[in-house]
């Protein structure tokens, strides 16, 4: 069985305790952040266990090559504390189960990967994506699972997970430009932290859009517009493609507005929190979200995950911003989608 890599040694010895003192929903000590983390790798009980919302945060605080949460997530499914009802943690496991009805496009050496995000279906033409397109995969069978992440159970990833593997090794390709952030977490972050081989280069789409807007550079009409950004909770997993974001914004001449709640003081968009903590947290979060996009002056907000756009997408239009997803924001960029109405 596949082993996640922590080491509680390093704990002992961290000066910081990052990863649960810059955490946004738990209220702790620094001189604690070891002893608690020591206990959880320990296997002991600890309030952390009980109190994480899942925001995936502190896996990027953490700077010293442990994974907090990856731990904490492990922890909790041993201890058996579910962070959701068990019947909407069975519907979910339920919706990701491969069933053999996965799509495939032209497969050749270098393809994209649209996880399990039906919207990428459309999304993905143009430009943009000439070069790839229609070498793509789709389904539960190429599913990255990491949304597991959110209902503490680590035992169907470690499942699926080398499953979806081996479903890519079977292809034959050597590179995946994951179109959805949390895939690319899984293959670039989550799959090494347990000792999952990856047969290929996992590629962030965002490093790609990157080059392809630079080959495209003539063809760009700058924006002259004022985006706010929403950083999905499964970017905590690849911080280093989130700087992709300020690149690619320039590349497109869109001014993205100095906030409170952005790089590592995201917000999440508030749909686990809604399904898993209640109502009440959801709606605190999105507020203050919101109210952080409307007082910088964004007239856009740029979502990275279709889910985050689903959940907050019609709250960001109430507050009078446009919603639109990163790829959509480029090829408005490239005067392939007329600009959005008031
Ligand atoms: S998980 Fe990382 S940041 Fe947290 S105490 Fe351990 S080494 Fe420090
Ligand atoms: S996942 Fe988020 S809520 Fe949970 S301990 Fe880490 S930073 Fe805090």
């Amino acid at each position: 069985m596949y082993k996640l890599h922590f080491d509680e040694n390093i704990c002992k010895k961290c000066p910081t305790g990052d990863c649960l003192i810059k955490c946004q929903y738990l209220d702790i000590e620094k001189n604690q952040v070891k002893d608690e983390m020591v206990k959880i790798a320990q296997g002991k009980d600890s309030f952390v266990l009980e109190q994480c919302v899942t925001c995936y945060g502190c896996e990027e605080y953490c700077r010293r090559g442990n994974h907090p949460f990856y731990l904490i997530t492990e922890k909790r499914d041993e201890k058996g504390i579910l962070t959701s009802p068990r019947a909407i943690t069975k519907q979910w496991i339920n919706i990701g189960e491969p069933r053999g009805k996965y799509q495939l496009g032209e497969i050749k050496e270098k393809i994209l990967s649209f996880g399990f995000m039906p919207e990428f279906l459309d999304m993905v033409k143009g430009k943009l994506f000439e070069d790839l397109m229609p070498s793509y995969v789709f389904g539960q069978e190429f599913f990255c699972n990491v949304v597991y992440l959110h209902f503490a159970n680590t035992q169907i990833i470690k499942q699926r997970l080398p499953m979806v593997v081996e479903n890519f090794r079977k292809l034959g390709v050597e590179e995946v430009v994951f179109m959805h952030d949390e895939c690319y977490g899984a293959f670039s972050s989550l799959a090494p932290a347990y000792g999952i081989e990856v047969p290929f280069k996992p590629i962030h789409y965002f490093e790609y859009l990157y080059q392809r807007l630079k080959d495209l550079a003539s063809d760009i009409k700058p924006l002259n517009i004022n985006v706010a950004y929403q950083r999905p909770c499964s970017s905590r997993l690849s911080p280093d493609k989130h700087r992709y974001v300020p690149k690619i914004m320039n590349l497109i001449g869109a001014n993205l507005v100095e906030r409170e709640y952005q790089d590592e003081n995201a917000l999440c968009c508030g749909g686990i929190f809604a399904m898993d903590y209640g109502y009440s947290l959801a709606h605190d979060v999105q507020e203050k979200n919101l109210e952080d996009m409307v007082a910088h002056g964004a007239e856009y907000c740029v979502f990275n995950c279709p889910a985050c756009q689903n959940t907050l997408g019609e709250k960001v239009r109430k507050r009078g911003l446009k919603p639109i997803h990163m790829v959509d924001l480029c090829r408005m960029a490239l005067g392939e989608t007329p600009k959005m109405e008031e």
